[in-house]
């Protein structure tokens, strides 16, 4: 991946969640409080007009800008998590371009900040169950096999109880529904494929 490539990455992420935002905020309204869409949305046009006057010299440059403006621009849960998710991935790829394999490592050092910041366990119904499969499928086999595992593994959410955020609060009545979280990550993934 190069700067370009990177920038390609984001833009993508961009309109997909702009073209998925009823989906995702129909989601949050079952077990959260539905503004997941919303929240992504604004961030993410945000980041879009970030990233416009912004002279980015190494992948992680695009990356790190992303993520420290999502942390800005978004209150709920995954602007944060997003945020030091994108920002650790940049913090690792120091180059104008990059390889595969490190770029799977600045993946998993994204999923571990999730992780450190959240708190979240594979099973608890969030984003962290989308991007673990993603990051390994990655690994793997590539970025179509990653982004068709975590298509797999945020339709496995719907059968788990949550255990973090907001939809923890319904215990049991969050069975059944797909975790909106989970659902962008696959959407990240999918822009990345
Ligand atoms: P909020 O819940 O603050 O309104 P969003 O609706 O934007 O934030 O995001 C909700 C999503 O964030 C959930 O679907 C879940 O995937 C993810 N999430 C919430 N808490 C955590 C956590 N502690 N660790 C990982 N992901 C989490
Ligand atoms: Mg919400
Ligand atoms: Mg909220």
């Amino acid at each position: 991946m190069n700067v370009e490539q990177a920038r390609a990455w984001i833009a993508a992420i961009a309109a997909t969640v702009e073209a998925e935002a009823e989906t995702l905020t129909r989601l949050d309204s079952a077990i959260g409080d539905g503004d997941h869409g919303a929240n992504l949305k604004r961030g993410f046009a945000a980041v879009r007009t970030a990233l416009e006057g912004f002279e980015a010299h190494t992948v992680g440059d695009v990356l790190t800008k992303t993520g420290a403006t999502l942390i800005s621009k978004v209150g709920g849960a995954s602007g944060p998590l997003y945020g030091s998710a994108f920002r650790a991935m940049g913090k690792t790829l120091t180059s104008p371009d990059v390889t595969t394999e490190q770029f799977g490592d600045a993946l998993d050092a994204g999923l571990a900040a999730i992780r450190k910041l959240g708190g979240a366990q594979p099973g608890d119904k969030t984003m962290v169950d989308a991007w673990l499969p993603a990051v390994a499928a990655f690994r793997k086999k590539g970025p179509q096999a990653a982004a068709t595992a975590a298509e797999e593994a945020a339709r496995a959410t719907t059968d788990l109880q949550a255990r973090k955020g907001r939809a923890s609060y319904l215990g049991e009545r969050s069975i059944g529904h797909q975790d909106p979280g989970a659902t962008s990550t696959a959407l990240i993934f999918r822009a990345l494929a």
